[in-house]
């Protein structure tokens, strides 16, 4: 980096940015906020439960409706049996059709037997799927709750930030595009890695970097002659500059 000058807006832009994060950051850990966030998860933990529910009991529906057909298909098959009995007149054979018909009653009556047991189950799950959803309209209201809490404490601190934003565009416009630049860099825009105090001074006696505390090397030494001199650390990548 080339040798520039500090300023008197350098350094007012990098107060402006620490105050402005500071409020951002007081109302990402606003209760407000947390109460919202907390809202939103649990509004989602019991969506996201209920659309797993309501394939299983979707799953329930049609076993339940193959057992209906199940014993639909044993019941006819028995009616048909009947009628042939009643038209039967041979002995042995009589004799073999009421067997098959005492064999398929007992199937029947197996298949009825589960057929209770799902639809006990099913009424079971349709109770459950119910509360279920009692449970998830609750969750909505309060989800909108914290939400219009939430906004109206955004729009406050909206308010408090906008000075200092305004000043911040300001002061953009006036700075050296290469400052700007590498400051917001610093900050994390594009990069989302934040380095805090982005502003250096030089320790001219121990010869480092006030921040990361790194011997500089000679050639920077060099750039930093005279107070006001400004550069950057070839460490810690902040600006550094010389101070009196
Ligand atoms: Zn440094």
């Amino acid at each position: 980096m080339e040798k520039q000058k500090i300023t008197e807006d350098m350094l007012k832009y990098d107060e402006l940015n620490k105050t402005d994060e500071a409020i951002r950051d007081e109302y990402a850990k606003c209760p407000e906020k947390i109460a919202f966030n907390k809202a939103y998860e649990k509004y989602k933990e019991i969506f996201n439960e209920r659309i797993g529910f309501s394939s299983h009991i979707s799953n329930q529906i049609n076993a339940l409706k193959s057992y209906e057909e199940a014993l639909e298909n044993y019941i006819s098959a028995i009616n048909n049996l009947g009628e042939q009995v009643e038209k039967c007149e041979d002995t042995s054979e009589l004799e073999l059709l009421e067997l098959k018909i005492q064999d398929l009653d007992k199937k029947k009556n197996q298949r009825f037997y589960e057929l209770k047991k799902y639809e006990n189950e099913s009424a079971r799950l349709k109770k459950y799927l119910d509360s279920m959803n009692e449970q998830l309209k609750l969750a909505g209201q309060n989800y909108l709750i914290k939400e219009e809490e939430k906004k109206n404490k955004a729009n406050e601190y909206k308010k408090k930030l906008l000075p200092y934003t305004n000043q911040i565009l300001e002061l953009e416009k006036k700075l050296p595009k290469s400052f700007v630049e590498k400051y917001k860099k610093l900050k994390g825009e594009g990069t989302g890695k934040k380095t805090y105090n982005r502003i250096s001074t030089y320790n001219k006696d121990r010869g480092t970097c006030e921040c990361c505390g790194n011997m500089i090397r000679i050639e920077v030494e060099e750039i930093l002659t005279e107070i006001g001199d400004l550069t950057e650390c070839p460490n810690c990548g902040r600006f550094l500059y010389l101070k009196d």
